[in-house]
């Protein structure tokens, strides 16, 4: 279990297929580009993302997140 502290805190989730495998895209340099997001998921690969409560993705998915172990 982990507990979040801050109220504050938010998850960004794919926007495509609202999953919570966004990581920061790498660009071809290999530098990391802050702005823009890949989801490891669907390949969606774009700036635009969903931000939400950790509680509430605990609500949106189901049993298919036993790849982020964190
Ligand atoms: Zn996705």
């Amino acid at each position: 279990m982990k507990f979040i502290k801050s109220k504050k805190v938010r998850i960004r989730i794919c926007p495509k297929c609202k999953k919570a495998t966004l990581k920061t895209a790498v660009n071809v340099a290999g530098w990391l580009t802050p702005n823009i997001f890949e989801c490891t998921s669907c390949d969606y690969i774009g700036a635009l993302y969903i931000e939400i409560n950790p509680k509430d993705l605990e609500l949106t998915q189901n049993s298919d997140n036993e790849d982020q172990l964190k």
